[in-house]
This record gives C-alpha cells, structure tokens and sequence, in this order.
C-alpha cells in the first residue's frame, strides 16, 4: 500500500510533546503514512502574520489527504485571527466530531456509561467574527445562521448516526430566545429528522441540555449543535469523561479534513512531559480511519485501551485508586507501543471498519420566497436628554412608514418608557409599512437624509424583510 500524504503541525505549548509521541506510536504501528510538517501558530504570529498560517502553507494542505495538527496559541490582542477558525473555515470544514467516551473503573469518573458524540457546526454562528464596538458603550457580535449551513451539518450528524448504528440524534438550540438564528437551526433539525425515520430525534435548550448532559450522559448518544455552544459543550463533555486531555475531534469538509485534540495549547504544563497525549491519539485514529487505515486504528486504539486497563496513567487521570503507575507523556506512548498487537480484556474492543465512501452532501432545493422589503431598523448614537432626542425622531418621518417603537438593548423606551430601565448610548428606532405593504430602497434612503437633516447621528440601519408575508425580524416581545 502507497503511504498517504497528511500533514501535521506541532503546535505550541504541549503540542510538540504529544505530537512527538502520536509520532512514534504512528511510526512503530506501522502507518502508511508519508508526512510534511508545517509550521503554523505562536511562531508565524509573532513574525508578523495575524492569521498565523503562511499564505504558502495552503497549498501543502491542499495535496494532503487529511491534515493532523497538534493544539497552537492564539496570542491575546493584537488583532491576532484565531487560526483554528481560519482553517476550518477556509479549508470548509463544516462538521466537528467530537467522541466523548468514559472508561470506567480504570479512568475515575463520575459517569461510568458515557459513550457521546458531539457534533459542533463549525463555519458559522458568533464564530465568523464579524464585531463592532460603534459606540463608547456597547459592542456587538453578529451570530450568523444559515439555512444550507444548518442542513449540511444536520443531515451530517444523522448520516453519522446511521453509519455508526447509532440510535439518536439530539439537537440543542437557544430558540426560546433567538428565535430566528436558532429557531432556524430547529426548524431544519425537525425537517431533516423526518427523512431518518429509524433514529429518535429530540431537542432541547441548550440550558437545560447541558446542565442534563453534565449530570447523565448516558442518556444522549449523537448531540449536534451550533458552533459555540458545541464549543463548549464538548469541552464539558470531554472533562467529564475524566480529563479534557482524553477526546480527539475530527474536522470533516467535503475535500478537506483536519483532526486535533479537543483540548488547547495547556502552556502552564507545557515542556514537562506531564501532558496526556490521548486527545491527539484519539485525533490520529480518526484520522486513520477516515483515511482507510482503520486495520492500524485498530491496532493503536486496543494498544490504548489495554494501557489504560493496566493503569498505566498519565497524571491528569492517575488515581491512586485504580491507577498502577503515573508515568510522563513519553513513557505513556511508549507502554502503548509494547501493547501494540494486544487487546484490552474489560473494556470493549474496538473494530473500527474503513468508510464506505467519503460523506456526500446532497442540498435540498427549497422553493423560492418572495422576499418584500417592508421598514428600516435604524440605530442611532445618543448620550444628550431622552425627550429632546424623542422629539428630533418626531420630526424625521417619511410618508409610507411609520415609527412602530424605540428600543434600547432590546428594550422598548418608546411609547412608553418604564423608569427603572437602564439605557446605553445605542437606541433602535423602527419603522414599518402599513400593514407589511412593500416598500421602495429609496423611502430609507429618504427616511436616512431626514435623520441627518434633523441631526440624528445614525450608526446602521437593518432592512426589515417579509419572505412569503411572513416578518422575519425579531418582534419586540421577547
Ligand atoms: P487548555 O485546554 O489548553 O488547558 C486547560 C487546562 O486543561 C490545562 O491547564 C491543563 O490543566 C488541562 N489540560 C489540557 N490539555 C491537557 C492534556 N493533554 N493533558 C493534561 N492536562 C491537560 O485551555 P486554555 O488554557 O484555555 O487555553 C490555552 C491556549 O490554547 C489558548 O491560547 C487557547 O487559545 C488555545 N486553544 C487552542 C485550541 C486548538 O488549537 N485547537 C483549542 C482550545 C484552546
């Protein structure tokens, strides 16, 4: 068999040291695998480079097969671009799958029966970084959902199930309140659900859905999610299987893959060889068998658990208990390597199977919306008097829209403002059509050079749209 090209970067902080040891279980296991290291991280940022991936780097990934990348740092300020998301994104990466399994009694844990899987979108969400601070007082974050984004990881997430046999998909969402964003997220999560008739589906709010994952993870199986939610979630998820520094991620694109421990850079326990390298093991045997070598996932993984069982731990999981001997991160790789051929004889065996073929995705064609454009949320920087600023808004007006409310923080001021509500310096005024009638670009522009002429200091404006008549803006009574 040929060696495949994959190409790995160390990372910073512990990165080197795991890597090193995934290297040389990789290399006495045989791996076909024909390596190009690439430098990315702490190192390309502070030669300058804000994304911390040179431009030429990108090219490489391209000719690889999957990319395996040990945990980087992303320096605070500076207007540092993190470059996990950059990958991700660029490379398209849309599916994070996040394995979160306990193996209990030999690591300590409180929940004996997990088995989860966490699938996190990955390209979209509060993640697209898109942030403006337009005023002293406020910042804000745009959270973006789509519709095609949504589906691609859903059916991803039930396409997974099925080919694992697995029995449910959970979706968790904050739909109570963001209404649209994530009640997009649902809507798609119930539609898609419907064509997998033979896996249970449920929903919850991601509240609730992580205070019952922290408590029984043995009631979820495969839990999908949007991105930041999935962030942390599968952080939780994976420390309660014992140590964060056990779950490895696979980042799944239509061309492109990358796989990397769920934990990050850890820089306080770097260089000592204390770390645990499983996160990023558990990231090279999905690897493998994304890339069909699952005969050498196999072998590595038994190897890990057969080291687990024989309490052969590194110190983030020894427990004086069950654990036999700590030992440094190297040491560890190397007690896997000597049970390299063997299996472990309580904790189930693995036989992983090489996938049939690569994930397709299959779009919906969903039927054209007529879209109508029918008012304008205008926001407007103000720190003088309430009631002559509500007077300067009386004065700007347009004849086919008319002032619905003035809102502060997502509040209502206006008609009817209560007196222990507390303003910033950002009100939003909207402006609606009678009874959702379309309307003309040039009746804000209009309504626009009214504000300016009554010397209002506008920020932005959003356009209110009806998609086959239906609002689709947030009301005001959340
Ligand atoms: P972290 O996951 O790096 O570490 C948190 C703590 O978890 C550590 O102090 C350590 O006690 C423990 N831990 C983590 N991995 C471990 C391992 N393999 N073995 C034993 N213990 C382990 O989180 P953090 O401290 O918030 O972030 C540190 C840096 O990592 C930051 O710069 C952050 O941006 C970066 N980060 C990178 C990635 C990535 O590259 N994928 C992900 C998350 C965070």
């Amino acid at each position: 068999m040929g060696k495949i090209p994959i190409a790995i970067a160390k990372g910073d902080g512990i990165g080197p040291e795991i890597m090193r040891a995934c290297l040389f279980i990789l290399q006495e296991a045989g791996a076909a695998l024909d390596y190009k290291e690439i430098e990315i991280g702490q190192a390309v940022y502070l030669r300058g480079i804000k994304t911390g991936i040179d431009p030429s780097v990108w090219d490489i990934l391209k000719d690889c097969r999957a990319f395996l990348k040990a945990p980087i740092t992303t320096p605070q300020g500076g207007g540092y671009k993190s470059l996990n998301v950059t990958i991700r994104t660029t490379l398209g990466l849309f599916a994070n799958v996040r394995p979160c399994v306990s193996y209990f009694p030999y690591i300590n844990t409180k929940h004996p029966d997990m088995d989860v899987v966490i699938i996190r979108e990955n390209e979209e969400d509060l993640y697209c970084g898109i942030e403006y601070q337009q005023t002293p007082d406020v910042c804000e974050s745009l959270k973006l959902i789509s519709r095609s984004g949504s589906e691609k990881i859903i059916r991803f997430a039930f396409e997974f199930a099925k080919l694992q046999n697995r029995k449910k998909v959970t979706c968790f969402t904050k739909d109570n309140i963001l209404k649209i964003s994530d009640g997009m997220f649902h809507k798609v999560f119930d539609e898609i659900a419907k064509e997998y008739p033979d896996i249970i589906n449920d929903h919850l709010i991601v509240d609730i859905g992580t205070a019952k994952i922290s408590d029984t993870p043995e009631d979820f199986d495969i839990v999908v999610m949007p991105n930041l939610y999935g962030d942390i979630v599968s952080d939780i998820a994976a420390q309660i299987t014992g140590s964060v520094g056990l779950c490895g991620s696979a980042n799944i694109g239509v061309k492109g893959s990358m796989f990397e421990a769920v934990h990050g850079s850890a820089p306080t326990i770097a260089n000592q060889d204390i770390a645990n390298p499983s996160g990023l093991l558990h990231a090279t045997i999905l690897m493998l068998i994304h890339i069909a070598q699952s005969g050498t996932a196999n072998l590595i993984h038994n190897a890990w658990l057969k080291t687990i069982e024989e309490g052969i731990h590194t110190q983030d999981i020894f427990n004086k208990k069950t654990s036999k001997k700590c030992v440094g991160t190297q040491e560890f790789a190397k007690s896997i390597v000597s049970n390299l051929g063997k299996e472990p004889t309580n904790l189930s065996k693995v036989h992983h199977t090489n996938p049939q073929e690569p994930y397709k995705h299959k779009p919906k064609v969903y039927p054209a919306l007529k879209r109508e454009l029918v008012g304008v949320d205008i926001t407007i920087f103000s720190t003088g008097n309430l009631n002559r600023f509500f007077d300067k808004v009386s004065h700007a007006s347009e004849a086919s829209l008319h002032l619905k409310f003035i809102s502060n923080r997502g509040v209502i001021i206006w008609p009817h403002l209560h007196p222990d509500t507390s303003l910033s310096d950002q009100y939003r005024i909207r402006f609606l059509s009678d009874d959702l009638k379309a309307i003309a670009q040039d009746v804000i522009i209009k309504l626009l050079q009214d504000f300016d002429r009554v010397g209002l200091d506008v920020i932005k404006t959003e356009n209110l749209y009806t998609l086959d008549g239906l609002p689709k803006f947030s009301s005001v009574d959340i």
